[in-house]
């Protein structure tokens, strides 16, 4: 565990390919460019006049029937999420996917000419933290079609998904990590697969020009069609999980959370991607905590300032809004861009040092210890700190809740205190503290 953060990253250079889109048939060239720091993925239609950008935001969401079309204004761009779960899954948060068409083209109905593309362009960190959103409660999707979506908090990002055909049939089963070597590996390559049924009726129509046994496997009752055979025997539900990343990388924020999908489809996940940015939109409104720890009354600044000696920039605690019992309570530091430690950790994107969370986690439990002591003639000193762990960053703006708990003290000599930090929910750091009693 550290307090690095993971840093968002862009293509190395521009790089692209062309090939035949699906629903017009016609030749279509598509570049990945490189963009800036908190850019996210937007779409360029390079034939129209001013050459628009549509940002990859579930908010542009205009279709989800067959594949995901995004627009804004009048102008739009179809069959959006191989590419997206492409650049997602290989790792990348900024770019601008340029296309001479309203659509990429194909491929082979799979992720693997995008990985592709992506390699050759290669994938470059930046100078700012990646935003995540944490998946802290269960989410659950329902379509009338028996799509199933239901969010998990996990520390990684995981999908399970359960694939079913008509009757059942081709029911299958994976649960992956999506990371970029399982990604390449597992999941780039399987193809879109359609139901004869479905397809007769838009060749019929016209719709799919592009449409071939080239880039779709088609499955006409129990038989399997396709140019070349399986990739995998459970290619199908592969493919769901490829489509399942494509619609939530809509979302703008990386998911720390476990998918476990049944029945997935373009429209259950977009509405689930729509849940989670309404949700990351709400946490974004939050800048002071909606409730505080209930406990039995707590300390304002001026009565922190008379049991602390510590003074700006070092005094680390705001006001303690509780305590439970004679050996518990909570502090709360809102942390200001106008922290000095910011200046120099670091230019650019600053994170809160984890040394001034230890600080913090100090001073909390010495006005815990000045009240078991109820004398204001000695002071508790920080003497060591065990098991320390700076688990997620801190960021300005936060608010820091500071839990200390005293689980031994000795002959009023010395003292330990079980600390840790919470922001938004999340623990971002611990530590067990020593300290000693000394004489004012
Ligand atoms: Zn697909």
């Amino acid at each position: 565990m550290s307090s690095t953060p993971e840093f968002q990253h862009t293509l190395g250079k521009a790089a692209g390919f062309s090939g035949t889109s699906l629903h017009k048939g016609e030749k279509v060239t598509l570049k990945l460019h490189p963009a800036p720091v908190d850019h996210g993925i937007k779409f360029k239609r390079k034939d129209l006049q001013d050459e628009p950008t549509i940002d990859a935001k579930i908010d542009n969401l205009k279709m989800v029937e067959r594949a995901t079309t995004i627009g804004e204004g009048s102008v739009r761009v179809h069959t959006v999420e191989h590419v997206l779960a492409a650049l997602f899954a290989m790792g990348v948060d900024n770019a601008i996917v340029e296309m001479d068409a309203n659509e990429p083209p194909i491929g082979d109905g799979s992720a693997q000419s995008y990985v592709d593309v992506i390699k050759r362009a290669g994938v470059a960190a930046q100078e700012a933290p990646r935003k995540f959103f944490d998946v802290r409660e269960s989410m659950h999707m329902e379509a009338k079609t028996g799509a199933l979506l239901i969010l998990l908090p996990d520390e990684t990002f995981r999908i399970s998904c359960t694939q079913a055909g008509p009757n059942n049939r081709f029911t299958q089963f994976l649960s992956i990590q999506v990371t970029p070597a399982i990604f390449e590996r597992e999941i780039a390559p399987a193809r879109t697969f359609v139901y004869y049924e479905d397809v007769q009726s838009l060749m019929d129509k016209n719709l799919i020009k592009g449409g071939s046994l080239e880039n779709a496997i088609v499955v006409r009752g129990d038989a399997v069609l396709s140019k070349e055979p399986l990739r995998f025997t459970d290619e199908f539900v592969r493919h769901k999980i490829l489509d399942i990343i494509g619609d939530l990388a809509l979302v703008g924020h990386r998911i720390h959370g476990h998918v476990v999908a049944v029945k997935p489809g373009h429209g259950a996940n977009a509405e689930l991607a729509r849940a989670v940015a309404r949700e990351q939109t709400r946490r974004d409104a939050i800048s002071v905590p909606r409730t505080l720890p209930v406990g039995e009354g707590g300390f304002d600044t001026d009565e922190v300032m008379q049991i602390l000696p510590h003074r700006y920039p070092f005094l680390m605690v705001d006001r303690i809004v509780g305590f439970e019992g004679e050996t518990k309570c909570i502090g709360m530091k809102t942390v200001s861009i106008n922290e000095p430690f910011f200046q120099g950790h670091f230019p650019g994107h600053p994170v809160m040092p984890g040394v001034m969370q230890v600080e913090a986690m100090a001073q909390v439990a010495s006005i815990l210890l000045f009240k078991l002591a109820k004398t204001s003639s000695r002071l508790g000193y920080f003497m060591s700190a065990d098991e320390v762990k700076f688990r997620k960053p801190v960021f300005p703006g936060d608010t820091i809740f500071i839990h200390a708990e005293l689980t031994k003290a000795r002959g009023n000599r010395l003292a330990k205190a079980k600390c840790h930090c919470v922001v938004n929910d999340a623990v971002v750091s611990e530590g067990e503290l020593m300290f000693t009693f000394l004489d004012k």
